[in-house]
């Protein structure tokens, strides 16, 4: 339902390397696909222009549809095609633009494929045009091809793990692993658009520690820290898949409940106290959290009067006496019974 997260990141940049590969492989083409048609080889002129036109339809689907890993792919298959296609055509003149196409392999096709690609595509050219080129030419092509794609395949590596290790940074919260405020924003515009598209009831928690400074004060900040981390995975290990858990800052938390209406709000939380009151100590003895709970409303709420509302009714929890769950009450309706109990507790 969600994009994952790496769409922050690492989508963006492949586009762009799409939309620079398309521009300057179009560009570099174009001239060689007007001297083919007015030297009157039409077959080759034209397969020059399909393929250019293969690009700006590929770069257009991307953008357009989102599904740029798809399309990155695809352009690394047809351009491999193309260059076995065209040996037929352009003969070993093919063997010069080599080079650039294994690159490209590489960039867009990921280091894995792109080098399946490459192997495929010397293995290729060295059947296709055997007869065409002496045996140490043909050596020579495979020798410098293998270590083009070699070269490639390392920085292609290196650059996704650092992609990875960015796009982790960017996105997560060091310290205990869950979302962080950024992907928590971006996440709940995109639950909004969701829930409005599909009139899906949506709702979301702010979790707040109860009187972690006594923690921090007791124990240091130390303890304070294995306290936060824990409360993340006792949380991660009672949500539903699609629940997401992010750190707003501090000791605050949201967790994101897509498909929940109140009911199911109200149970969630309530399951989730109780999960959480057994499990989560610190040196001094148990920790309690106060939550607050908003669904989101109908019309054009955005998301941080949404997270508002949410945390005045964990405001509201906290004023209550703590350790308890507070559910926001529809804008228009009186704010009638907040926070209404403890979990667990039966409302009389
Ligand atoms: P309340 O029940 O009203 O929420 O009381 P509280 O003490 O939890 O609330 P307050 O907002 O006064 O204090 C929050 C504390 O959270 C202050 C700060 O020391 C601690 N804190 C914030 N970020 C971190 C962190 O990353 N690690 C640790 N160990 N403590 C943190
Ligand atoms: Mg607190
Ligand atoms: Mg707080």
């Amino acid at each position: 339902m969600f994009r994952t997260h790496s769409r922050l990141v690492g989508e963006d940049r492949r586009l762009a390397l799409l939309v620079i590969f398309g521009v300057t492989a179009g560009a570099a083409i174009l001239p060689f696909a007007f001297w083919r048609a007015l030297q009157g080889q039409w077959v080759v002129a034209s397969l020059e222009f399909a393929l250019v036109s293969s690009f700006g339809i590929a770069i257009w689907y991307a953008w357009r549809f989102d599904r740029i890993s798809l399309v990155a792919r695809s352009v690394s298959f047809i351009l491999t095609g193309a260059a076995l296609g065209l040996s037929f055509a352009i003969d070993e003149l093919i063997l010069l633009w080599a080079a650039p196409i294994l690159l490209v392999n590489l960039m867009l096709g990921g280091p894995k494929m792109g080098l399946g690609l490459n192997v495929v595509l010397i293995i290729g050219l060295l059947v296709l045009l055997d007869g065409e080129a002496t045996r140490i030419e043909q050596a020579t092509f495979a020798g410098s091809g293998l270590l083009v794609s070699l070269y490639g395949y390392i920085f292609a590596l290196a650059t996704d793990t650092q992609q990875a290790t960015l796009e982790s940074l960017a996105t997560f919260d060091e310290l205990t692993g869950a979302g962080n405020r950024r992907m928590m924003e971006h996440d709940l515009r995109e639950a909004i658009t969701v829930a409005r598209k599909h009139g899906l009831p949506h709702a979301l928690a702010v979790i707040d520690l109860d009187h972690f400074k006594r923690v921090n004060d007791s124990y240091g900040h130390e303890a304070g820290d294995r306290v936060l981390k824990a409360l993340v995975e006792h949380v991660n290990q009672a949500l539903r898949s699609k629940d997401r858990l992010y750190r707003m800052g501090g000791e605050e938390f949201v967790l994101l409940l897509p498909e929940t209406d109140e009911a199911g709000l109200e149970l969630a939380l309530d399951r989730l106290q109780q999960h959480l009151r057994p499990r989560l100590r610190s040196p001094g003895g148990p920790v309690t959290v106060s939550m607050g709970g908003a669904l989101l409303q109908s019309d054009d709420e955005g998301w941080s009067q949404w997270l508002a509302r949410a945390d005045q009714a964990l405001y509201a929890a906290k004023e209550a006496g703590r350790d308890r769950v507070g559910i926001a009450p529809a804008p228009e309706s009186a704010p009638a019974e907040l926070p209404r109990r403890r979990a667990g507790e039966r409302v009389a």
